[in-house]
């Protein structure tokens, strides 16, 4: 018998200007279930907490949708693998303070990208990465999970291989750590040539062994605009990149992917992000499966 989730569980990183709650009518609005947001501005060292009310705002607007689950989406800046200690330093300081808002919304997570630690070894760079996620799991008590999302590779970039993913998660050592497998991202660092039906599978096989779907909460769904093995990070609509509908299809088909919560990062068909179009197209590749 075919395994079928009770509900597909689909979003998207969405805006919050005018509140935090604009995002959740925005998610209600395209027709989504999931939510990621910015907590606080991704391109600056201080955090600029949302004070009481808007929490509150976003607290209610999140229970009338009735979302599914929110993720929040930490800086662009944070590195915790810096050899730059001061660099090192204020990227725990920033992503503790993202936490500590995941925690006052409620939210299931905060998924951050794990950096590069430039020419310093591999291993010693995965520890300081480890190291600062224990430090922040234990200043910031709380249900929600810091999640490390796969990159795209190059620069030295920590987490491009799912081995190394899943060698940071073992050094924390917490239920409250996770991993976030992005399928651009996957494309882009060459874990696959593309999303055919084998290598699928073989993907599917070496995550499982390696982070572990069930330390796998979330997928960022997002097409590549650059070709395997790329290294380039570039999202493109659901269908319109390197991915196709074929690929998300074929993601689709199993078990392992379909019921976990697939958040779209895509530029939109009119450039202002993710929109009503992209989620029809991602929910009928998801769906089409279902029904087979
Ligand atoms: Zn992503």
């Amino acid at each position: 018998m075919k395994f079928m989730p009770k509900t597909l569980k689909i979003g998207a990183h969405l805006q919050t200007t005018g509140g935090l709650d604009n995002a959740v009518r925005r998610a209600e609005e395209i027709g989504l279930n999931c939510l990621q947001l910015f907590g606080a501005s991704p391109r600056q060292w201080n955090v600029k907490e949302p004070n009481l009310s808007a929490i509150e705002k976003f607290k209610e607007a999140k229970k009338a949708a009735g979302l599914e689950e929110v993720y929040l989406h930490a800086a662009y800046l944070v590195n915790l693998a810096s050899p730059d200690s001061e660099i090192a330093h204020k990227s725990e300081e920033n992503l503790k303070a993202h936490f500590k808002i995941t925690k006052a919304l409620d939210a299931d997570g905060l998924i951050f990208h794990i950096g590069s630690g430039k020419d310093s070894p591999k291993d010693e760079a995965m520890k300081k990465v480890a190291s600062a996620v224990r430090r922040i799991l234990e200043d910031v008590d709380g249900r929600a999970k810091i999640v490390l999302e796969n990159s795209a590779g190059g620069g030295q970039k920590l987490g491009s291989f799912p081995e190394e993913i899943g060698e940071i998660l073992k050094i924390i050592d917490s239920k409250r750590a996770a991993a976030c497998f992005d399928t651009a991202h996957g494309l882009e660092a060459g874990l696959m040539f593309q999303y055919d039906d084998d290598s699928v599978r073989d993907f599917i096989k070496r995550w499982d062994k390696t982070v572990g779907w069930k330390n796998t909460p979330v997928i960022h769904a997002n097409d590549s605009k650059t070709a395997s093995d790329s290294h380039r990070d570039q999202h493109e609509n659901i269908g319109n990149g390197h991915i196709g509908i074929s690929g998300f299809e074929n993601m689709a088909k199993f078990k392992e992917l379909i019921d976990k919560t697939w958040i779209m990062e895509v530029p939109g068909f009119d450039g202002n992000g993710p929109d009503k179009e992209n989620a029809d197209i991602l929910k009928k590749c998801m769906k089409q499966v279902l029904v087979i």
